[in-house]
């Protein structure tokens, strides 16, 4: 990649940011020519096999976050989102991260686990030490059920017991659940984890003599974790009247908020997921999967936290740290047939499924550094409104140059609403016909 081209790269025009991309070796000519001509399109034929009762397409705009470096690497991160400011808020501080260093990342094995709970065990504790002792040969049944990820170094590697004492009721030992952990390689793999969960089920009913309630796969991917760190001198974190020393407290002190107080902690994860999910639908992977795993983990204590932690160094400097589970993959559901997917990964040179996760983590981190930063010191609002201004030009009519025109007159009113982005167009349209 030859970032010179993607200097400024906001300042562009639409088609000259996507030729920047071209000439910087991000996208092929064939893929400059797709964005070019609007046709980066899933086609009705192949929509219409993926849902049920398909009506049409749901459009989201796709941009790409700059100033990426991650593990030494400069990247660009396709990211498909409606919000206004968060691709900005991205570039942003992965430019001040990238100026420190950039991210560095680790990741877990990347291990599924597929759960199969059985209810009516007669006996939990024999039951349990059954499946221990027969642990070889429900692997290997496992295994049978999905070859060819066995065939591709993957299939199930491990096996844990759990009794599940029901807290509801005097907590009475009441089901027994079974965890497969299953290597599924570059697969999400839901459909292989859950395949071979259906079929070890009736051994498992013989071997307890209970009955197989649940076979599916958990979304807690506790054993699929991404970590991306950072370390920010102080004196870059500067701004308006805050020194760099102050900016570092207030975001160790608003992270320490959003620890110990969920109402906090949920809108500090938010801010988290905006970047995630992003990257996360770009590239074709099942966002709600990752929701909901990440949002398990963010309450892994017993109470919802903040997901990152900001603390300083003996330097002084600010270091950043999150983890997330992100069971993402780079085959299977709708990656390899969504044009929007296969370009997304294109974008980020076609990376493994590890090295997707250091990269939306990485992106999580960036996102939260950038939006505390802002709300210990200037508050989001100033940024947000500006380019909110351009979505109620575009709401009240505006089409074309029109757009910036209103939203910047936009900026500078007291009401910044519908109705006085209309007002406003209507001046310019007035004054236009003149
Ligand atoms: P798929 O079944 O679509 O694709 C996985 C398949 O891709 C593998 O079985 C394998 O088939 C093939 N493949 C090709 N190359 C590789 C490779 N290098 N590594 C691994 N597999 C490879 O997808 P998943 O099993 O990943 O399931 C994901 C889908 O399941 C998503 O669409 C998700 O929304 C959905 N889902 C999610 C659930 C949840 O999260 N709770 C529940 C149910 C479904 P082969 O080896 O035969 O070529």
């Amino acid at each position: 990649m030859d970032t010179t081209y993607l200097k400024k790269f906001y300042k562009k025009k639409h088609d000259d940011k996507i030729n920047a991309l071209f000439l910087a070796d991000v996208i092929s000519k064939q893929e400059k020519d797709v964005l070019l001509n609007r046709t980066l399109e899933l086609d009705s034929d192949t929509a219409n096999h993926m849902i049920e009762n398909y009506v049409g397409n749901y459009s989201m705009p796709l941009g790409v976050a700059m100033n990426y470096i991650i593990d030494q690497e400069e990247l660009v991160v396709p990211m498909a989102i409606e919000e206004p400011s968060v691709i900005a808020a991205s570039s942003f501080a992965a430019k001040i991260i990238g100026s420190a260093g950039g991210f560095k990342t680790t990741v877990t094995g990347r291990m599924m686990i597929g759960q199969l709970t059985l209810k009516a065990v007669p006996n939990l504790e024999v039951a349990e030490q059954k499946i221990k002792e027969a642990k070889k040969d429900i692997l290997s049944r496992a295994n049978e059920a999905h070859p060819s990820i066995v065939k591709r170094g993957g299939g199930a590697k491990n096996l844990e017991v759990r009794i599940l004492t029901d807290d509801t009721n005097n907590n009475i030992p009441t089901y027994l659940s079974v965890h497969v952990h299953i290597s599924t390689q570059e697969a999400m793999g839901a459909n292989i984890v859950n395949t071979m969960m259906e079929s070890i089920a009736p051994y498992l009913e013989e071997l307890t003599q209970g009955k197989a309630l649940l076979r599916i796969l958990t979304n807690y991917a506790t054993e699929c974790l991404a970590t991306s760190t950072c370390v920010i001198p102080a004196h870059k974190l500067k701004t308006g009247e805050f020194s760099g020393e102050e900016v570092r407290d207030r975001i160790i002190e608003a992270t320490q908020i959003a620890t110990i107080d969920p109402y906090r902690a949920v809108t500090h994860n938010k801010g988290i997921m905006n970047g995630v999910d992003a990257v996360v639908l770009a590239s074709g992977n099942d966002w709600r999967a990752i929701e909901a795993g990440v949002h398990a983990y963010a309450s892994r204590s017993g109470q919802y936290r903040s997901l990152t932690s900001w603390t300083k160094n003996d330097a002084g400097d600010l270091v950043g740290e999150l983890t997330l589970p992100l069971p993402v993959g780079t085959v299977g559901g709708s990656i390899s047939i969504h044009p929007g997917a296969k370009l997304a990964h294109s974008i980020m040179g076609h990376p493994n499924a590890p090295k997707l996760e250091r990269i939306i983590v990485s992106v999580g981190l960036a996102q939260n550094f950038a939006a505390v930063r802002a709300l210990v010191t200037e508050g989001i609002q100033k940024g947000h409104m500006g380019l909110h201004a351009r979505s109620l030009a575009i709401s009240a009519g505006a089409k074309g140059d029109h757009i910036q025109q209103v939203a910047d007159i936009l900026k500078h009113s007291k009401h910044k609403n519908l109705q006085r982005a209309k007002n406003i167009l209507l001046n310019i349209l007035e004054e236009f016909e003149k």
